[in-house]
């Protein structure tokens, strides 16, 4: 039987071997959890036909399951003392390219290139703070892929599927229902971790949308105008429309009515259609 990585006595063998220090603002906490590995391995619904890019591969205890579902794994990691014990723990695998970078510096377009055509998945256990900037730079630049499914704060993944309304509704929210398909694939205790973290998280899946679910002319400007909204959520739209963007307020409150909103409505309580449909009318107005 292969060894698995994961188990928690061989990461600790790999640790107690190779000295690694963890860094914790690299947010290394390695996964020891067989079952969720086989979660996400399942719930990412990665087969032989794809290539997946692995963000932050630690010591390999995903990135082990990845070179046996996957054609193909690249596996992108920042910290280079990482790099000799991946090359150590993985080198039975041969579908395996491993890149010593930092995601946020990297090119993904050139990444993905020569791969045009095929299925491609990103799949990633990361740090935290560069969880929402990865899913935003990957659907913001229209990085060809299919799915993302990446583990994140349980807290982080409850604002995406937030509805209008509620506190934790935000541009996130808006940015990735606009974008993709969302599913939870399981939520993570600390316990399956080490070292140990201090919060629950969650695995979703994205699944990048063909057609976007909204018709909308120009969706930067939608974005714009929803980040605006946000900026001071506890306003009405009109008055952060006239604050952020310097528009004209009775304009505004006319170009809500037109499509049947209260004027006096705050940004937080429309939907993403509302958004589409609103900015739709300020475009075709010229005002925007
Ligand atoms: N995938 C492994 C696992 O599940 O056990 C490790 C996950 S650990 C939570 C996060 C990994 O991301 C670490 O190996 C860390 O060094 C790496 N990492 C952190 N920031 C990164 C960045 N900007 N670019 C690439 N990798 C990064």
């Amino acid at each position: 039987m292969i060894e698995r990585i994961s188990n928690p006595s061989h990461t600790k063998a790999i640790v107690e071997k190779y000295q690694f220090a963890f860094q914790k603002r690299l947010g290394q906490n390695f996964l020891i959890d067989q079952h969720v590995l086989e979660k996400i391995i399942s719930g990412s619904e990665v087969s032989k036909e794809d290539i997946v890019i692995e963000i932050g591969p630690g010591i390999g205890s995903l990135t082990q399951y990845l070179c046996e579902a996957a054609g193909k794994v690249i596996a992108i990691e920042i910290d280079k003392q990482l790099i000799p014990i991946l090359e150590d723990t993985l080198s039975s695998y041969d579908n395996l390219e491993l890149i010593n970078a930092d995601i946020l510096a990297v090119d993904l377009h050139e990444i993905v290139k020569p791969y045009a055509g095929k299925s491609i998945k990103v799949i990633a256990n990361l740090p935290y703070y560069i969880t929402t900037p990865i899913i935003m730079h990957i659907f913001e630049k229209n990085v060809p892929i299919d799915s993302i499914t990446i583990m994140i704060q349980k807290e982080v993944a409850d604002r995406i599927k937030s509805p209008p309304n509620s506190k934790i509704y935000g541009a996130l929210s808006l940015a990735v229902q606009f974008h993709a398909d969302t599913h939870l694939v399981t939520n993570v205790p600390p316990t399956c971790f080490m070292p140990r973290p201090k919060v629950g998280s969650s695995v979703i899946r994205l699944t990048k949308y063909k057609i976007p679910p909204v018709n909308v002319v120009d969706s930067i400007k939608m974005f714009k105008i929803i980040r605006a909204s946000f900026n001071q959520r506890r306003k009405t739209l009109v008055n952060t429309m006239h604050h952020q963007l310097g528009m004209n307020k009775e304009v505004v409150a006319q170009s809500l009515e037109s499509i049947n909103i209260m004027p006096t409505i705050r940004g937080e309580a429309l939907s993403l259609e509302q958004f589409a449909m609103l900015t739709n009318v300020l475009v075709d107005r010229g005002l925007i």
